[in-house]
């Protein structure tokens, strides 16, 4: 499918075309992996297109840099960013979209050291579907437990979101593809189940909702602290604990949360059906509350959206 460019892309605090939104080769970010970013979306709202969840996002770019110098010498403030996503989305006049700003290091030095390289920042954004399938929405996705673990915290800090540590989410997604699955899960170096390639996890059994705690290695994901919000609004039990894998094969329902897959069910762990192999009931109504949400039709979660035409 060709790829649904948008008119410009913000680079440096200036709109360029699309097509010439280019690096040189010898950045050292192509070469090891240097660079934190972002995934964001826009929702269609009565008022025009909304920004889920900007701020903190926005925060946790910024977080991500501080872990890795210098990354952190963003030339821009947050609040800066935050104005330029919006402004993007006007330029491109999206309805609704993804939105990837990326900090990156510039042409300057190679070599191990990226001290002496300047960062940069861009901000893309485009109209892009469910990331896992509109009928996943729906029906769930099969998922298997992955033969790779999950970066340790000592390896590459997993509670970034650093553009080379993703090759690890990437070999897991392959792993999956290659062997007819939709998604790969990932278990911690110890063991536990952290999360799925680009998304947390949530199981459901005997009416308690769990999602593995930060310290097993998942992202703090945006939509799981949402999702973690709703459920608790929705008057249902919510625990951060260890899961382990027998507790995929065991659950009543698992579904996995993040910008791009939203909240899609999963409805098989390698070959065994969860609970009655359709979205289960806890998974339907958090998904509906959600997408309420985002699109702006309950005035309990209006903190969440940043209206773009505002
Ligand atoms: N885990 C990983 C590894 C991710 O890349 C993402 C996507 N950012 C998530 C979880 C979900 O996070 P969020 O809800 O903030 O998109």
């Amino acid at each position: 499918m060709p790829f649904p460019k948008a008119d410009k892309i913000w680079m440096d605090g200036e709109f360029v075309d699309w097509d010439d939104a280019t690096v040189h080769i010898l950045t050292p970010t192509i070469h090891y992996g240097w660079g934190v970013f972002e995934g964001i979306r826009a929702y269609a709202t009565d008022r025009g297109p909304a920004v889920f969840q900007l701020d903190p996002h926005v925060e946790r770019l910024f977080r991500s840099a501080r872990i890795y110098p210098p990354l952190d010498e963003i030339p821009f403030t947050p609040a800066q960013v935050a104005d330029a996503i919006r402004e993007t989305i006007r330029v491109n006049q999206h309805d609704s979209c993804y939105i990837r700003p990326v900090v990156y290091l510039g042409y300057g030095e190679m070599g191990l050291n990226p001290l002496p390289s300047t960062p940069r920042i861009a901000i893309a954004t485009w109209e892009w579907g469910t990331y896992l399938g509109e009928e996943a929405l729906e029906k769930g996705v099969k998922v298997m437990v992955s033969s790779y673990r999950r970066i340790g915290k000592n390896t590459i800090p997993p509670a970034s979101k650093t553009n080379g540590q993703y090759i690890n989410s990437s070999l897991a997604k392959v792993e999956a593809l290659r062997a007819g699955y939709d998604e790969s899960i990932m278990l911690s170096e110890d063991g536990y189940v952290a999360e799925g390639t680009g998304e947390n996890i949530f199981v459901i059994q005997d009416g308690v909702v769990t999602t593995p705690p930060l310290s097993d290695g998942p992202l703090g994901g945006i939509t799981r602290g949402s999702c973690i919000q709703v459920l608790r609004d929705l008057g249902h039990e919510v625990r951060e604990d260890h899961v382990v894998r027998t507790d995929l094969f065991l659950a009543d329902e698992i579904f996995l949360t993040g910008t791009a897959a939203e909240i899609t069910p999963v409805r098989e762990v390698e070959g065994r059906q969860v609970g009655t192999g359709t979205r289960g009931p806890v998974t339907t109504e958090v998904q509906t509350t959600f997408m309420d949400a985002v699109t702006g039709k309950l005035d309990q979660y209006k903190d969440w959206l940043s209206y773009v035409n505002d």
